[in-house]
């Protein structure tokens, strides 16, 4: 699995950041330390499960990316 190129995270970056949105805030970028931008997206009207989906933007590097956390 490549990276995807530019302005994206790999998998594993992700998955880090979902575990540190749930523990922390404000995150941290695994590709670069810079401190994470993250703005909440509107949960959709009409979508079943509980997810709290984050758009998260790195000002250092600029990656970016959705994730989805866990809302227990
Ligand atoms: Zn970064």
């Amino acid at each position: 699995m490549t990276a995807g190129g530019a302005g994206g995270f790999t998998a594993e970056q992700r998955r880090a950041i979902a575990a540190a949105l749930v523990t922390e805030s404000p995150a941290t970028c695994p590709a670069c330390g810079a401190t994470l931008t993250r703005q909440d997206v509107a949960p959709t009207p009409g979508v079943a499960y509980v997810r709290h989906r984050v758009w998260v933007l790195c000002p250092g590097c600029r990656r970016s990316a959705s994730v989805d956390v866990k809302v227990d």
